[in-house]
């Protein structure tokens, strides 16, 4: 059982005067931690200490920011078996998985620390007597709101990036891995000076009252309907608001296509950390030349994912992070039955503690259908029949959301036709995951705004200053 510890202005142990929340392993229903709640006064008292630290820390060379994110990275590296089991017992995810997303998360530090002082301005061209240039500068006070369903890795980018890039950082982890968040904080604070990081902890209500402060730039990974709230709050603040939010990702399988390979590429993409990953598969738009087969298939290797707790060897499907969430996303499938789709296997709720929940094939689904068209954000595939790779396509692209889409096929035509049409940050040509390093897209339409993470998440923190410099009276220094 952890106790979890609030930092405010540089103090381990302040506030949490908003009472106590218990975080339960999802597996068990067992108590994991129990966290302090900040009041909005804490959240705004917290903020006023992270200006007070902030120009001291703006002013540190660029180079010994990089050396103490580096040293942050050791402390996080150190720590990582121990960020790796919290984070299974506090949402659930297999722990390799978890060790995965931890290490993630220390190569994303260690980026950001090579890459933040190599990061210059431009000289202008401007009278010969004069100097012209552009500088970069820090944004000032970042406020860090983050999800948890890959607790680590996520937070890694946000906190790196707007640290090495000279910014005071107050972070707030997820209420349903607050126990990550501070094991994660503590291990970068040991690295930095005192009041440079501050960590709030409690739910939604803490976000909020520190989305309406006045901070210089709230960075938000996490729903659709919380990135909204937070851009509305900071059209009132004037903060730069950076948002990574939801999906509704889209797979289309092309005709004559290997039915088989498709079913191993969709149960990746469907089933992978229980669905609960922002990039997941969340619909499927298959060619009725190879729809039967393909769901066969399909159905095959949901039945054949060994189910368990996260901490046990050999666990491939978890349970969903907990049951409030469950009801959500039964809620869907249910729905979707209700205006007749078919379930192939899955979609009923097992008796026994803990939040778990079928790998789900939904056939017979329809493009319209709550299931399809919103996140559902479990281990749920529901599979649309379609009569051309043309109508996959055009139903990719009809979505609220624009985050990213893969298409699987074996016609180079269409795999550009399928990179130039979809309107989303990401697409994948017959790989459900994957891309090269540094690779850094911005969602669009409900899928928030902004680059979210690779090199240019470095100048979303940043902000540029041009200065134009004469001698005296127009003549020589
Ligand atoms: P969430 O938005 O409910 O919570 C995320 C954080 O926001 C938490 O710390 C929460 O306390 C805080 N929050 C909640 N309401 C708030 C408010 N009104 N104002 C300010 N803060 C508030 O999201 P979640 O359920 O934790 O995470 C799952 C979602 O995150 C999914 O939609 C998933 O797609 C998305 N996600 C997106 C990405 C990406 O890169 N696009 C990555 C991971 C997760």
């Amino acid at each position: 059982m952890y106790t979890v510890a609030q930092l405010i202005g540089g103090v381990w142990g302040a506030g949490g005067e908003g009472g106590e929340l218990v975080v339960r392993d999802p597996a068990d229903d067992s108590p994991v931690a129990t966290v302090p709640v900040a009041t909005a006064d804490e959240v705004g008292k917290a903020v006023e200490a992270a200006r007070g630290a902030a120009a001291d820390w703006a002013a540190t060379d660029p180079a010994e920011r990089a050396a103490a994110l580096h040293r942050a990275a050791d402390a996080v590296e150190a720590a990582a078996d121990e960020l790796a089991a919290a984070t299974t017992a506090e949402m659930g995810k297999p722990l390799d998985d978890a060790r995965g997303g931890v290490a993630a998360g220390i190569g994303t530090l260690r980026q950001y620390a090579e890459l933040g002082p190599l990061r210059g301005g431009r000289t202008l061209h401007g009278g010969h007597g004069a100097l012209d240039f552009m500088t970069p500068e820090p944004r000032g006070v970042v406020a860090a709101i983050t999800p948890w369903n890959d607790p680590v890795a996520v937070s890694c980018g946000l906190l790196g990036a707007a640290l090495v890039t000279g910014n005071v950082v107050l972070y707030k982890p997820s209420e349903r891995t607050p126990v990550t968040g501070w094991l994660l904080a503590r291990a970068l604070d040991s690295a930095l000076p005192a009041g440079v990081l501050s960590l709030l902890t409690g739910g939604a209500e803490v976000g909020a009252a520190l989305a309406g402060q006045e901070v210089d730039v709230v960075a938000h990974v996490g729903s659709t309907a919380t990135g909204r709230a937070i851009a509305a709050a900071g059209a009132r603040t004037g903060a730069k608001v950076l948002l990574e939010n939801g999906g509704s990702d889209p797979l289309v399988i092309d005709s004559g296509v290997d039915p088989v390979w498709a079913a191993d590429q969709a149960a990746l993409g469907c089933f992978a950390n229980a669905g609960q990953i922002c990039v997941a598969v969340e619909r499927i738009y298959v060619h009725r030349d190879v729809a039967e087969d393909f769901v066969d298939a399909l159905v095959q290797r949901a039945e054949a994912l060994t189910v368990g707790p996260g901490r046990e060897p050999g666990t491939q499907l978890g349970p969903l992070v907990d049951r409030r969430h469950r009801d959500h996303v039964h809620g869907q499938v249910t729905a979707a039955v209700a205006e007749g789709a078919r379930i192939r296997t899955g979609g009923e709720l097992p008796d026994g503690p803990g939040a778990f929940y079928p790998a789900t094939v939904v056939a017979d689904c329809r493009h319209e259908m709550a299931l399809v068209r919103e996140e559902t954000f479990g281990p749920v595939a529901p599979v649309v029949v379609v009569d051309s790779f043309s109508e996959g396509l055009r139903c990719a692209a009809d979505s609220p959301y624009g985050l990213a889409a893969t298409v699987l096929t074996g016609s180079m035509s269409h795999a550009h036709r399928a990179w130039r049409d979809l309107p989303v940050g990401t697409v994948k040509v017959n790989a459900v995951f994957g891309g090269a390093p540094g690779g850094a897209a911005q969602p669009r339409r409900g899928s928030g705004q902004g680059f979210g993470y690779g090199p240019e998440l470095l100048d979303e923190f940043s902000t540029v200053k041009t200065v134009h410099i004469e001698a005296p009276g127009g003549g020589h220094w």
